[in-house]
């Protein structure tokens, strides 16, 4: 490959042996049907390998393709092409009067990327973003069309499908009227007698961000919808100002806070869509466990307070509720996301990241498919009951492997 393409945070150079970014479907469906390997590039922002086709592989962009976001206002749903982020989306829907349920913290990645990794906001009743998929529109490995929709017995594997199946080239998703959120920032919650279901329901999404330089946490983030009655927040003081969730950076390409209403988009993601950072100094990894278990799993953290503080610029605590998705990391059960934003220097974060998974272990945490992790795939495979039927439909739609990479294989191979 003559370009040298790597994930948004540089940590990841893709070894493909082409670079294809076709400008037409008819294009897209020939470069899939002519090659043997073959992986979705979307907006990369994920920490792995998930998204390298490997040295004789093509890796494939959607960005050439037209950017179609077509609202129905009647029927109240969108259908996006495969390689929008949610920025654009939100804007469109939003001049529609409509909106989606939930963002993620940064409104720069691609839909159909989020919902292939089981990308999450926060709040203990949304699902995750692919909660909102309806209908999943694919290229398949011979280059022929397919669309699965929510009455597909299949349907539950092909959202969070980790790009296995085939190339999403549009989704259709579910939206709501549009609704105004008002954010604040609350400083200093202790760990100690911490009343985790009551603070998480606090709001309609809602974020504890801690740098486990000290016990407890620095910040927490409270989403509160407008139209929905305000629940009182006691356990912290109200922010004075602004705040980065990481410690030290300036608030000026944050979300407004401080209770000023404003449009869901502009206030569910953490960050503002019109800065549109390149790339990050920075490694990711989260773990989504059991809800009921937060309290211990976050002590069972603090426990290795000083070892994880050493590489880490941000810890954020989110709630994530079930969802039926095979691959979900939410899959079946009400889930604490534990979340680390950790400095760039991996021969540092590695081993942390193994000593987290061994204290988080009793908890049977599932790792973000889009962040680094170490736990082996035959574990995982026991966290998903429904792995083998994933697996099936790994086999069914895609018999030669053309979506496979390294990554895939390691994770379905029994
Ligand atoms: C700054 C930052 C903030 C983040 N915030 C959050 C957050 O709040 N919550 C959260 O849960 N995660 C978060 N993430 C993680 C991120 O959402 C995931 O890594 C997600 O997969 C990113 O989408 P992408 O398009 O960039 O994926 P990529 O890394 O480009 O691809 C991910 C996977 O999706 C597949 N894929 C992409 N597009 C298609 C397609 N059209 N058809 C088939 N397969 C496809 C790829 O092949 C690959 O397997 C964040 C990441 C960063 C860098």
């Amino acid at each position: 490959m003559t370009d040298t393409v790597t994930n948004w945070a540089r940590t990841i150079t893709y070894t493909a042996k082409e670079y294809r970014r076709p400008r037409t479907l008819d294009a897209l469906r020939a470069v899939v049907a002519a090659a043997e390997r073959v992986r979705v590039l979307g907006s990369g922002h994920s920490f792995n390998r998930i998204a390298d086709p490997g040295p004789d592989g093509v890796l494939l962009s959607l960005a050439g393709l037209p950017q179609v976001i077509d609202v129905d206002t009647a029927a109240r749903t969108v259908r996006v092409a495969g390689g929008v982020r949610y920025a654009e989306l939100a804007r469109a829907v939003h001049a529609h009067g409509l909106a989606l349920p939930n963002m993620a913290s940064l409104p720069h990645i691609s839909v159909a990327g989020s919902v292939a990794t089981g990308t999450h906001g926060s709040g203990v009743r949304n699902g995750p973003l692919a909660s909102a998929v309806r209908e999943v529109e694919m290229v398949l490995a011979d280059g022929g069309a397919g669309t699965i929709g929510r009455d597909d017995p299949r349907f539950d594997g092909v959202v969070t499908s980790l790009g296995a199946l085939g190339v999403v080239t549009a989704l259709t998703l579910d939206l709501e009227p549009a609704y105004g959120v008002e954010q604040r920032v609350y400083t200093e919650l202790p760990l100690r007698g911490l009343d985790f279901e009551a603070v998480a329901a606090a709001g309609y999404s809602v974020s504890l961000f801690t740098d486990w330089r000290e016990q407890g946490f620095r910040q927490v983030w409270v989403k509160r919808r407008t139209d929905r009655p305000a629940v009182e927040f006691p356990w912290a003081a109200p922010a004075a100002g602004p705040l980065h969730p990481v410690p030290g950076m300036p608030a000026v390409n944050c979300t407004e806070q401080l209770g000023v209403p404003g449009p869901w988009h502009e206030r569910l993601p953490h960050f503002r869509a019109r800065f549109t950072p390149s790339s990050g100094e920075e490694i990711q990894s989260e773990y989504l466990l059991p809800r009921p278990a937060a309290l211990d799993a976050l002590n069972a953290v603090d426990g290795i307070r000083e070892t994880v503080a050493g590489v880490l610029q941000t810890c954020e605590v989110r709630t994530v509720a079930a969802d039926a998705q095979w691959l979900s990391p939410a899959h079946g059960r009400d889930s604490v996301a534990l979340h680390f934003t950790w400095v760039r220097d991996e021969s540092a974060v590695l081993p942390v990241v193994r000593r987290l998974e061994e204290v988080l272990d009793p908890f049977d945490p599932r790792p973000h498919w889009g962040k680094v992790f170490g736990i082996p795939s035959a574990v995982l495979r026991g966290r998903y009951p429904r792995f083998s039927d994933f697996r099936g439909l790994v086999r069914a739609l895609d018999p030669a492997e053309t979506f496979a990479n390294a990554f895939l294989r390691d994770l379905l191979d029994p």
